[in-house]
C-alpha cells in the first residue's frame, strides 16, 4: 500500500510502499476512503509536539469501511463505513480513565502520533475508540468532523456549561468554521475574530451565521460569554480575556501554541477564567456525531490526492483555503 511517511521533525512527508498492517487484538482494517489534514500533523511534522515515533504515517480524521476484523473486534460490520478519531487508545486503568476523563489518560494512544495514522491508503484502529458516522455526510465531507468537529465540541460544550448565548472564536479555520455552525443552530450568537486583513475568512464566517466578524485585536460589539481559542496564537489569550464579560471562561482548544505574554492581572480579575480543552472521549463523539446527524454541518473542504498531502499541509500553514483540507487516497 501507499503511505505518506515522516521521517523525522522537519522533514517532509515520503511517499513509501508498505506491507498492509495486520489488525491485532481488537483492531480493524479499514480501507481509507478520506483522511483530514489537522493543525495537529503540522505541529508533528514541524517538530512542536516531541517525537514519540519515527517514522509515523500522520492523520487521525480517518473515514475509512472495514476490510477485516482482528481477534476480538466485534463492533462492527466488515464493509462498515467508521471514522477514527484522534484517541486511539487509553489504558482503562488509571485516574483518569477511572473518572471519565480518558482524554487525560496517562498512558493515551493517538493515532497518527503514537501508531500509524490515515494518510495512507489502508490503516489499522482499536474499534473501541472508532465511532460509526451519519449516512447524511459523504466521505470527503465527514473527515473533517473527526478531529476539528469532535474537538471544536469538546471545546464548546465546556464553554456552554458556563451560561451565556455570546460566543467568540478565535481563528475561523476547520473547527470554528463546524463550531460556528452547531453553535449559530443551537441559537448561540457567534463573533469570529480572524488574523488582521483576512477579509476572506471574516466573510465566510458571517456566511456561515456569525453575527459579527473582525480582526482579533479588536473588541467585538458586546462583550463575550466564552471564546474559543483555535488558533495557536499565545498572544490571543489577553485578548480575548478583554473581551470577556466577569465569569467568563477562555477556551484554548489547540494542543500546542506559542508563549503567552504577560498581562494585566486586571484582564483576568471577575472570576474570568483560562483553561485549555485536552484530546476527547469517547462520550464527546457519540455527543457530537449524535448532534451532526441532527443539524446538518456543511464542511468546507478542499481535497487533495494522498500524495499531495505535503502540498495540503502548506496549503493548511499558509491559509491558502476557508475550512478544511482532506486528502483522498483514491484521487
Ligand atoms: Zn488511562
Ligand atoms: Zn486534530
Amino acid at each position: 500500500m501507499l503511505a505518506m511517511q515522516l521521517p523525522g521533525a522537519g522533514d517532509r512527508l515520503v511517499a513509501v510502499e508498505r506491507a498492509m498492517p495486520t489488525p491485532a487484538f481488537h483492531e480493524i482494517l479499514l480501507q481509507v476512503r478520506a483522511c483530514g489534514v489537522c493543525r495537529t500533523d503540522l505541529h508533528i511534522v514541524d517538530g512542536e509536539l516531541p517525537a514519540v515515533r519515527r517514522p509515523i504515517v500522520p492523520g487521525h480524521e480517518i473515514v475509512g469501511t472495514i476490510v477485516s476484523t482482528g481477534e476480538g473486534a466485534q463492533r462492527f460490520a466488515i464493509g462498515q463505513r467508521i471514522g477514527v478519531p484522534w484517541l486511539g487508545g487509553s489504558c482503562g486503568r488509571c485516574r483518569y480513565c477511572g473518572g471519565w476523563r480518558e482524554n487525560l489518560c496517562d498512558h493515551a494512544i493517538f493515532t497518527g502520533y503514537h501508531r500509524d495514522g490515515g494518510y495512507a491508503e489502508y490503516v489499522t484502529a482499536d474499534e473501541r475508540y472508532c465511532f460509526a458516522l451519519p449516512d447524511s455526510y459523504d466521505d470527503l465531507h465527514a473527515a473533517p468532523l473527526l478531529c476539528a468537529g469532535l474537538i471544536g465540541y469538546r471545546a464548546y460544550s465546556i464553554a456552554d456549561t458556563n451560561a451565556g448565548d455570546r460566543i467568540g472564536l478565535y481563528g475561523f479555520g476547520a473547527a470554528a468554521h463546524i463550531v460556528a455552525q452547531a453553535a449559530v443552530a443551537q441559537d448561540r450568537r457567534v463573533y469570529a475574530f480572524t488574523r488582521p486583513g483576512d477579509d476572506r475568512s471574516q466573510q465566510f464566517a458571517r456566511e456561515l451565521g456569525a453575527e459579527w466578524a473582525g480582526d482579533s485585536a479588536t473588541e467585538p460589539p458586546a462583550q463575550l460569554d466564552a471564546a474559543l481559542l483555535f488558533a495557536p496564537v499565545g498572544a490571543l489569550i489577553p485578548l480575548a480575556l478583554r473581551s470577556v464579560r466577569k465569569g467568563g471562561v477562555v477556551v484554548c482548544a489547540g494542543i500546542h501554541m506559542s508563549d503567552i505574554p504577560s498581562f494585566a492581572y486586571s484582564l483576568l480579575w471577575g472570576e474570568r477564567v483560562v483553561r485549555s480543552v485536552a484530546n476527547l472521549t469517547r462520550a464527546d463523539g457519540d455527543a457530537f456525531f449524535a448532534l451532526a446527524a441532527q443539524y446538518p454541518i456543511r464542511t468546507h473542504v478542499t481535497p487533495f490526492a494522498l500524495d499531495a498531502a505535503n502540498e495540503a499541509l502548506e496549503a493548511l500553514r499558509s491559509g491558502a483555503f476557508d475550512g478544511a483540507a482532506v486528502l483522498l487516497p483514491s484521487a
